[in-house]
């Protein structure tokens, strides 16, 4: 008999997680490598944030906080709420965990029971299904295609709805694409669950504050009348590059909050006391940083679609947000070049170039792949004249 579980059976290792292992062992090893596979900002955390931190430390805030986040970050976090997104919750509507990962987690684990389904909308951020899978959930994954901008349309939906749906996950805008859901496109979408009375929406924000090309962010609860059905997720990771501090937060139904509440008090407890101070800081402080930020993603992002539409084979749209780039390689895979899949031409990538990216399949849509471009000018510069050498050597 095994002594691992088979809940844990069920699921695998993060792949975005282990291309970045892998990038960094060929690195240690001597090659140089570029790695595009992490999905973390390349800027350093804003000097008032980590002051913010150092002041927490000096001043003894070292010690447990309240489960689910400090009173003072609540308010913080319902101020920004009310100020950005035109919604109104008490704090007792809001959790904050260690990142936005464990906010997920918890709300899964809080509300699934033995086949409940959850319909994710594919290509979809890696660690959905299998936090699905861990909770004892089923993932109804639906694809999304390139011409439908990997974006789920209401037919979709309405068709994947079943008795056993208990949650609709959004992502806008999206990793791995970066397609982001207008308000028109949104509110089509709450048609459909309006009507139905009985599915959760689960509304991944964490990108919210990195779009271009004044693309208008939307979240459902404050477009449609689900707010009652919505908990509406976020955190400073992207938005504030504090990926290394791990806050995340949600706002929804009490219940469900509180349920998320009792989870964590049985398990990490509080998220870091210094992170809160920092996460306070970052949400209540000076908001150029993220403006200032958006500029250099947005040439890069200009930079590596121009440069991937160039290369024969491969096709890329443009995204609206994020910073990830989703180009279809399938013009690649054939005979000639030996690829079958996207893996084999991600893995050969790798091996001949030295140009860590991921492979589309485990984001849920084969015949693609995914680019992380928070990274330098220079990084994207050597790695697209990598790409596109290795790609027109193949044909
Ligand atoms: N949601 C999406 C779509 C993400 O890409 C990530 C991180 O990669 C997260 C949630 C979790 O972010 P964190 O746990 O760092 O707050």
């Amino acid at each position: 008999m095994s002594i691992i579980s088979n809940s844990l059976k069920r699921i695998k290792p993060s792949p975005t997680i282990a291309v970045t292992q892998k990038a960094r062992e060929l690195r240690a090893a001597g090659k140089d490598v570029i790695g595009l596979g992490a999905g973390e900002p390349d800027f350093d955390t804003p000097d008032n944030i980590k002051n913010a931190a150092i002041k927490a430390i000096k001043s003894g805030d070292t010690k447990y906080t309240a489960v689910d986040g400090t009173a003072t970050l609540k308010k913080a976090i319902v101020d920004k709420f009310r100020r950005e997104n035109k919604l109104n919750y008490s704090t007792n509507q809001i959790t904050v965990g260690t990142g936005g990962k464990q906010v997920l987690y918890n709300a899964f684990m809080a509300t699934l029971n033995k086949g409940d389904e959850v319909i994710i909308p594919a290509p979809f951020w890696v660690s959905y299904p299998d936090m699905v899978l861990l909770a004892g959930g089923k993932p109804k994954i639906i694809k999304c295609t390139e011409q439908e901008g990997f974006k789920l349309t209401p037919k979709k939906l309405k068709k994947a709805i079943s008795k056993k749906t208990k949650w609709l996950i959004l992502n806008s805008p999206s990793n791995p694409t970066g397609a982001g859901y207008s308000k028109k496109e949104i509110q089509d979408l709450a048609k459909v669950l309006v009507r139905n009375k009985m599915v959760y929406i689960l509304s991944d924000d964490i990108y919210e504050h990195i779009r271009y090309d004044n693309f208008d962010f939307f979240t459902i609860a404050q477009i449609s009348k689900l707010k009652d059905r919505t908990l509406t997720m976020n955190g400073v990771s992207k938005s504030y590059a504090m990926t290394g501090w791990r806050i995340g937060y949600a706002a929804g139904p009490k219940d469900i909050i509180k349920a998320i509440g009792k989870i964590q008090s049985q398990s990490t407890s509080n998220p870091s006391s210094i992170s809160q101070a920092a996460a306070v800081e970052a949400l209540n402080g000076n908001q150029g940083f993220i403006q200032k930020r958006s500029k250099a993603f947005k040439e890069r992002r200009d930079f590596v679609v121009k440069s991937l539409n160039n290369i024969k084979g491969i096709k890329c749209l443009t995204p609206n947000g994020a910073f990830y780039v989703f180009p279809s390689c399938k013009g690649l895979l054939n005979k000639k070049t030996k690829f079958k899949t996207d893996t084999d031409f991600v893995k050969k990538l790798l091996e001949k170039e030295n140009v860590a990216v991921v492979q589309g399949s485990a984001f849920g849509l084969d015949g693609y792949f995914r680019i992380s471009y928070a990274t330098s000018m220079k990084n994207l510069k050597k790695a697209m004249d990598r790409i596109k050498s290795f790609c027109e050597n193949l044909i």
